[in-house]
């Protein structure tokens, strides 16, 4: 991507889309458009053809979504399927419409299937039955990668969905019953040590295995896909069988490799926050999925590392979340 094209930057006050446009801004990228919810609607068809007329983007990412944790997506599943499909369908549709360049489309592993091999490969999508808790949003998600992949198929776009892992960082959502684990525990255990509780509830058994990647490192991963030779970009739209990352076309994994039990996350959370009681397992909470250990070797093949530990990933959002009390 040239330093002055136009790239748009949807839904940029997420968690991803805030750390893309900050990591674009940081590299010198002068030329992007982004928009608040209530300036466009991306779930309205007509909106999104005016604005897409009006601004032609070159490339876009496409990190707006109805997003969750484990009791979000159970109790919203409407939402969670709606939303996510209006906005990739009218976003995708409208950039191939408008000539755009590259497309990067975000989703995350909760597509795979629930019990998919394990660590998860792209070629494992609809190989057998979904964890049933986000099933509604992995669907959308799963169509949204058909839609990318029809359309580089029959128009010739160069559409590209990314697959991270848990993801965590600045501007996560850390309202207990819609968050995922980590915000939460962030949160659980700093309210917990300030109010002097003697203990802290971390749902489930405790033993469901998970990979997090600091979101820094995930809008990194972005632009490093955005801006890989054409001929890399293409063989991940279609790989070829002399493909130096054989895989499935137009999907790829972002993941860090690192696998936790939510009881050593608790205990890192545990840690950051200074909190000194208890941890109490409530197995009335959903496990979810046992593990969900993205293989992300394809990435890793083509030169991207992440770079920041667990650990210190977990400091430093402690910091953004208390300073910004
Ligand atoms: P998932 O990765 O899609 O299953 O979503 P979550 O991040 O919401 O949950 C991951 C795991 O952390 C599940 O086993 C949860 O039961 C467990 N967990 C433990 N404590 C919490 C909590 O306070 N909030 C959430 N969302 N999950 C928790």
């Amino acid at each position: 991507m040239d330093k002055h094209a136009k790239i748009f930057v949807a839904g940029h006050r997420g968690m991803v889309g805030s750390a893309l446009v900050r990591k674009l801004q940081a590299e010198g990228y002068d030329n992007l458009i982004l928009r608040t919810h209530s300036e466009l609607d991306l779930r309205c068809q007509s909106s999104v053809e005016a604005f897409f007329q009006a601004e032609q983007p070159e490339y876009v990412f496409l990190s707006a979504a109805k997003v969750g944790g484990i009791m979000a997506n159970s109790t919203y599943p409407a939402e969670f399927i709606y939303d996510n499909l209006q906005i990739q369908t009218n976003v995708i549709h409208q950039a191939w419409k408008n000539g755009v360049k590259r497309l990067l489309f975000l989703g995350s592993t909760c597509i795979y299937p629930k019990f998919a091999p394990q660590p998860i490969r792209e070629e494992h999508l609809l190989t057998s039955p979904l964890e049933e808790s986000n099933d509604a949003y992995a669907i959308a998600k799963i169509a949204g990668i058909y839609q990318c992949r029809s359309y580089n198929k029959q128009y010739g776009t160069k559409f590209l969905a990314a697959m991270p892992n848990n993801l965590y960082g600045p501007n996560d959502n850390f309202d207990l019953e819609k968050s995922h684990v980590l915000p939460a525990l962030i949160r659980k255990f700093h309210e917990a040590k300030l109010a002097g509780s003697p203990s802290v509830t971390v749902w489930g058994t405790g033993s469901p295995l998970r990979e997090f990647l600091h979101v820094d490192d995930l809008a990194e991963a972005c632009l490093f896909l955005m801006n890989l030779p054409n001929e890399l970009f293409d063989d991940l739209i279609s790989p070829s069988p002399r493909s130096l990352v054989p895989g499935p076309p137009a999907l790829i994994n972002v993941g860090s490799g690192q696998e936790v039990s939510i009881g050593d996350l608790a205990l890192l959370v545990k840690k950051a926050t200074g909190f000194k009681g208890e941890m109490i397992f409530d197995t009335s909470k959903p496990d979810g999925t046992p593990r969900k250990l993205a293989d992300s070797s394809r990435l890793h093949a083509l030169g991207w590392m992440h770079k920041t530990s667990l650990q210190d990933g977990i400091v430093a959002t402690y910091r953004w979340f208390t300073e910004g009390e």
